[in-house]
């Protein structure tokens, strides 16, 4: 088995070391437009071997894991290059712009579009981590675009790596991870914001600041070069999501000025039962990094 990844970071990366141990005996080659994180890739184990397009005509997998920008020029590049067997998927966080980018193409039968519901805050190939799929969802859009042999294909190489698969139109996909991942993200960057500001005229700030601050402030380390990308094609629903945060922290803000501590007590309360919610969604992410050969 021949699989290609185009991306070799957090996700390409621990997409190719899952396939490989199910898999021993498949080649995983990798493209990556930066050389150091290709020649770390082969010497951390996770691709086998550098590739270039020239080789996706006899590839049986293309993994395309790069920015999400990036996806929309790559990805017809990609399908004109492969041959007529390959399945071709792309894992990025934003789903509207990935598949008008590739509608009219005649190759779009050979495409899955995907949203693995994993991740953590780190980038590159030393970011890559075996099991980091096990357990979590796999967003498809549009499946009934793909030819049946080749969503067969794919879908058992998803659920070979441990994933549950949802099925969702691109447009529901964009507006839902507006709220759980992107609203997140802007969230955990302006707390970071607003502490290294105070930081600045109180140096002393950091040493008070608890695991509670730490797993808030977490997303605010993730790469600027990935997200700006993402804020950028899902504009929209992330107004429209600020706007709802902005009002809700205005009102806390309202009702703490007012003294009004029943309302602050259940409004508190009421968000309790995120903890049922959240209850068995999803196993924590494995930690730690490549298991080196
Ligand atoms: P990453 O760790 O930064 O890996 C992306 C890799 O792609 C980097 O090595 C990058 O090199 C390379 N790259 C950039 N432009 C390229 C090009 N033109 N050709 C070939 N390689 C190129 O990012 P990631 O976290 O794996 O994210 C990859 C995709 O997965 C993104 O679309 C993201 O939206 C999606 N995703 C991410 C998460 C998450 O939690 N991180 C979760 C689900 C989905 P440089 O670093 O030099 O640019």
């Amino acid at each position: 088995m021949k699989v290609h990844v185009i991306g070799i970071g957090l996700i390409g990366g621990s997409m190719v070391l899952d396939i490989k141990s199910l898999h021993p005996d498949a080649t995983i080659y990798g493209i990556d437009n930066n050389e150091s994180h290709l020649t770390e890739a082969i010497a951390l184990g996770v691709v086998d071997k550098a590739a270039t397009f020239d080789d996706l005509a006899v590839a049986d997998f293309v993994i395309v894991s790069v920015p999400v920008d990036v996806a929309l020029t790559l990805l017809p590049k990609v399908l004109d290059a492969i041959g007529d067997n390959t399945i071709v998927f792309e894992v990025g966080s934003t789903k509207m712009p990935i598949c008008e980018a590739v509608a009219n193409h005649p190759r779009r039968r050979n495409f899955i579009a995907t949203h693995p519901i994993a991740g953590t805050e780190f980038s590159g190939p030393s970011a890559a981590i075996k099991g980091l799929f096990q357990g979590k969802t796999n967003i498809i859009c549009e499946v009934e675009k793909t030819t049946f042999k080749l969503q067969e294909k794919a879908l058992d190489l998803f659920k070979s790596i441990g994933m549950r698969i949802r099925y969702m139109d691109p447009k529901s996909h964009d507006k839902h991870i507006a709220y759980v991942s992107h609203l997140s993200h802007i969230s955990s960057f302006m707390l970071g914001k607003t502490v290294i500001d105070k930081e600045k005229v109180e140096q002393d700030i950091f040493d008070m600041a608890g695991s509670g601050f730490e797993s808030t402030v977490r997303l605010a380390k993730s790469s600027p070069a990935m997200w700006t990308p993402i804020f950028k094609q899902n504009k929209k629903q992330v107004v429209k999501t600020l706007g709802e945060y902005i009002s809700n922290l205005s009102h806390f803000k309202e009702l703490l000025e007012n003294d009004d501590y029943d309302a602050i007590f259940n409004e508190m309360q009421s968000v309790n039962k995120i903890k049922e919610i959240l209850n068995g969604i999803s196993p924590p992410t494995p930690k730690g990094g490549v298991e080196k050969k």
